[in-house]
């Protein structure tokens, strides 16, 4: 099957494996893990940050820096799509004790006006304290898109004035780094905290940072060991995360290039793929329109040996390009997954 089901069906490379064969190791609990302290310190400099900590899973880094910039009580604000939203399982009202209020998001993204009009005005007794607003770039629900950014400063711009915190979930960072052009840093710096993957395009077996100032990253640390993340001889996970920094960063350029020539190739084929929506490694696939659920959708393309998934969205099915997809790949997909729907589309 060519799996497009997501960006975490990438398996360590023969490199990756010998990075993480070869990986110094320490107690990382002790911050004696050289491996983990340099992925550490790179990941704190790529984003503009004093200093960054190493957790197993991104979900760990969303929920450790929304409970340390917050207090019970608080409200969080986001788009209602958001990964923090739906799929980490009311974490941030478990973890941090938040109120969760959406946003008007559009596209998944949302202006600093919106967060103007939907912040409660402190001092009123009845009213949880709006505290903090969650942004995630790239926006995985609609579809992976990228946040301009103009928009990006736009929220922050807001908060200040609000004198809100601000989080980015920024698991796929470095795609929106790679497809505008721009530093991973000019998109992260001026946040709170900011979350990284490395488990998605980035191809590790796991792993993920949370980023922020020294003091905040203090309490981090803490909220780790609390959270059951702290690890041991860790730097044989770091390794990959190292490895991966150096060669699998330039090329999400190629996976954002096959995910266009899927989208192109589904589009002439008559099939309803909105190309707009395609800025990065996603291609949303609207079977919906076709007649189907997504479930029928998805069991009709896997026995056409092409393997997609559903999204928030009734009847949008996506497919997710990743560094184990080469260009045959994309050339058997575009003929498959138009093979499987010709019946059910209208000329
Ligand atoms: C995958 C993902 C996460 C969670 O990552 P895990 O490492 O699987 O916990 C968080 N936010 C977004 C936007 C994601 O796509």
């Amino acid at each position: 099957m060519i799996d497009l089901r997501s960006d975490t069906a990438t398996l360590p490379t023969p490199g990756m494996r010998q990075a993480i064969a070869n990986a110094a190791l320490g107690d990382e609990q002790k911050r004696e893990d050289p491996t983990v302290n340099e992925l550490e310190a790179r990941v704190a400099e790529l984003l503009g940050h004093e200093e960054a900590v190493f957790l197993p899973t991104a979900t760990m880094a969303n929920q450790i820096a929304l409970r340390l910039l917050t207090e019970p009580g608080d409200e969080l604000l986001g788009d209602p799509h958001a990964h923090i939203f739906i799929s980490e399982l009311g974490g941030p009202a478990v973890h941090a004790g938040l109120a969760m209020r959406p946003l008007p998001a559009r596209n998944g993204r949302f202006a600093g006006d919106d967060v103007r009009e939907t912040a409660w005005a402190p001092g009123d007794v009845h009213r949880p304290l709006t505290r903090i607003v969650a942004v995630e770039n790239t926006n995985n629900s609609a579809g992976g898109r990228v946040w301009p950014v103009d928009e990006l400063d736009s929220v922050v711009d807001a908060c200040r004035e609000l004198d809100l915190v601000v989080h980015l979930d920024g698991s796929r960072l470095l795609n929106a780094a790679v497809a505008s052009g721009l530093p991973a840093a000019r998109l992260a710096e001026r946040f709170d905290t900011v979350t990284i993957c490395l488990s998605k395009g980035l191809g590790c077996p796991l792993g993920a940072l949370v980023a922020g100032s020294a003091e905040r990253m203090r309490k981090a640390r803490r909220l780790k060991h609390l959270f059951g993340g702290a690890m041991r001889q860790a730097g044989i996970v770091a390794a990959a995360g190292v490895y991966a920094l150096e060669h699998h960063v330039g090329r999400l350029a190629d996976d954002h290039a096959r995910a266009r020539r899927l989208a192109v190739a589904l589009a002439a084929a008559g099939l309803p793929v909105d190309l707009d929506q395609v800025e990065t490694n996603f291609v949303q696939l609207d079977v919906g329109a076709l007649g189907l659920s997504a479930p029928e959708g998805i069991a009709l393309l896997r026995d056409a040996g092409v393997g997609l998934s559903s999204t928030v969205h009734d009847g949008v099915l996506r497919a997710v390009t990743h560094l184990g997809i080469g260009d045959d790949d994309i050339d058997a997909a575009a003929e498959r997954i138009p093979a499987a729907l010709s019946a059910l589309v209208r000329s």
